[in-house]
């Protein structure tokens, strides 16, 4: 089974599970790596009420650890971090990644200026606004985060769907130049499981989205993004098969930010 790199720690504060419980989970379905990625602090402190704090980091790195205990070398645990892309964060990002010998950094897109649209407290908000608008915003904005080059890996990229909102018609004008910055970029993409269950009931990205990423040359893992034990690697004999069909024969592995891919079994 492809690693997991994408998952979170109760440091969050709306993830749960000790390290122990994450690893088992980890171990059981076979996968051959296991990342921890929580939500990264953002500045200025405190920026809203889903993420760690960054006095809170040494306490992530004592949490890294206990995972690391507890896998005993039965399984590499990575360290990572889920950062959001915001206007400006680029010198933020530089410290962050300074701070740890980090296996790899997510960037994702969370928050449309102030709007964190994944949010389902601001489900209202997606009721009243201009779809297409707010979906060229996103990809304007994803592009944007591909463009900086910071991250190693791009998280759910059509995240913007999770709630069932989407423009009419052929989305290939949104994924077009989206794809060609990621592809300049270098980073690769995640298939991110979580999205099958969301009202949307797709994977992050879409099926279509995802071949022309293969096609473009764009590098792949399987990610996910879960919020306590029992999500590590669900889904991941689907997604597999969607990766696959779309293309795909190998997914990338991470080490302190160098790069190694492996087969797609
Ligand atoms: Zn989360
Ligand atoms: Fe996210
Ligand atoms: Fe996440
Ligand atoms: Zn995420």
């Amino acid at each position: 089974m492809p690693a997991d790199y994408h998952t979170h720690t109760p440091l969050c504060r709306h993830a749960e599970g000790e390290p122990e419980p994450f690893v088992d989970a980890a171990l059981l379905a076979g996968m051959t790596e296991y990342g921890i990625s929580d939500h990264a602090p953002c500045m200025p402190e405190p920026f809203d009420e889903w993420r760690m704090l960054s006095s809170e980091l040494p306490d992530y790195f004592e949490w890294i650890e206990r995972a690391r205990t507890r896998a005993a070398g039965r399984i590499p645990v990575r360290a990572g971090l889920e950062c959001d892309w915001l206007g400006g964060c680029e010198k933020w990002i530089a410290e962050l990644a300074s701070r740890y010998e980090w296996d790899y950094l997510i960037g994702s897109v969370h928050y449309l200026s102030d709007w964190d649209f994944d949010n389902p407290k601001w489900l209202g908000r997606w009721a009243e606004c201009d779809v297409d608008a707010v979906w060229a915003h996103y990809w304007k904005t994803y592009a944007a985060m591909a463009e900086s080059g910071i991250f190693d890996i791009l998280g759910h990229p059509d995240l913007v769907k999770k709630f069932g909102y989407a423009p009419q018609g052929d989305l290939d004008c949104f994924y077009e130049p989206v794809i060609d910055a990621i592809a300049a970029s270098g980073s690769v993409i995640e298939l991110n499981t979580a999205g099958w269950h969301k009202p949307c009931a797709e994977a992050y990205p879409a099926p279509r989205f995802l071949e022309l990423a293969c096609s473009a040359g764009i590098g792949l893992v399987i990610s996910s993004d879960a919020h306590q034990p029992s999500d590590v690697g669900r889904d991941f004999p689907r997604a597999i098969e969607i990766a696959k069909a779309a293309g795909y024969r190998e997914t990338t592995l991470f080490d302190k930010r160098k790069r190694r891919s492996e087969l797609l079994v």
